[in-house]
């Protein structure tokens, strides 16, 4: 059917068609009842503030239904927010403004803020971010994953060990498809710390079956501490770490940072910490062990 031009009458309030003082008094009454039945909670808290800034700013009609809209709206993003970043299940809250990019001088702060537009996001594009411990890659991830979620991406953070002792407990379970599903889901999945450990070659499998059920689909983030030349050894089969990285690199961007442990930097500022004489600077930092096996770039 042709929609028509034509505007059509305003509807009157039932009962309001010759609306006397006392009735719209009762609407008055009613006016917090049918906020909440039309789901405006941050009106219906803030009326009264809200409605005296807009006589303060003499505003029309129009522009009062418009500046309590906005209330509103801004209220509803702030919660789907803060509900997304739940959801992404963040380690802890890091920044891109938190992010010192000249104790890192091996990274390039262009680079990342071109990361932060999330445009990579949005191509279904890959990140690999490499380097020894304590560089800052988690930071990055979660900086970088809670600007996916400011996008309206959905986002989860994982690590390698939880994402595969899941798939792994499927497998064993019979709820290995439910599970890659799940982990297929969210536009960004976030993988930390894959390197640590090396993998049974079952598990790399998995890992396997899970890159390439989001391969050109959604985006993966993911961290280690061991040069892709070493994934052999990380999957425990040249073959599976091969095919994994032919998804993972074929639409990606690899940051790759060289340089101090920015924990260690801290500890040695405070002078809690002296380099022991041609050590590596990873070893047992904050009472971790080394990484294993202790290799690094
Ligand atoms: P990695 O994941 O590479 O082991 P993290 O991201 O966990 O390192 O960094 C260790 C700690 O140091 C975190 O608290 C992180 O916020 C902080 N950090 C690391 N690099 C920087 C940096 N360049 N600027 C500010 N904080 C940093
Ligand atoms: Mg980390």
């Amino acid at each position: 059917m042709a929609r028509t031009s034509q505007q059509t009458p305003a509807p009157s309030p039932a009962g309001l068609v010759a609306a006397e003082p006392a009735d719209i008094q009762r609407l008055v009454e009613d006016l917090d009842g049918m906020l909440n039945r039309l789901r405006l909670g941050a009106i219906r808290e803030q009326l009264d503030g809200l409605l005296e800034e807009a006589a303060r700013r003499q505003l029309n009609l129009r522009e009062a239904l418009a500046w309590l809209c906005a209330a509103e709206v801004a209220s509803k993003e702030q919660r789907r927010l803060s509900m997304a970043m739940t959801i992404a299940h963040f380690p802890f809250v890091r920044t891109l403004e938190g992010f010192e990019f000249e104790a890192q001088p091996s990274i390039d702060p262009g680079k990342i803020r071109d990361l932060a537009t999330c445009r990579w996001v949005a191509n279904g594009d890959n990140v690999v971010l490499l380097g020894p411990p304590g560089v800052g890659k988690t930071h990055l991830e979660v900086a970088l994953g809670r600007e996916a979620v400011a996008r309206g991406y959905t986002v989860q953070f994982t690590t390698a060990m939880e994402l595969l002792g899941s798939l792994v407990k499927g497998q064993q379970q019979g709820t290995l498809e439910m599970r890659l599903a799940q982990y297929a889901k969210p536009k960004l999945l976030i993988i930390d710390e894959l390197g640590y450990l090396p993998l049974e070659p079952a598990a790399g499998h998995l890992f396997f079956q899970l890159i390439s059920r989001r391969y050109e689909q959604g985006s993966v983030l993911i961290s280690s501490n061991r040069p892709v030349e070493e994934w052999d050894e990380v999957f425990g089969a040249q073959v599976v770490a091969a095919a994994i990285l032919d998804r993972l690199l074929h639409h990606s961007h690899v940051v790759t940072i060289r340089g101090d442990s920015y924990r260690l930097r801290e500890k040695r500022r405070s002078g809690l910490f002296r380099p022991q004489a041609g050590g590596s600077s990873s070893a047992g930092i904050g009472g971790l062990p080394p990484p294993t096996p202790a290799k690094e770039v």
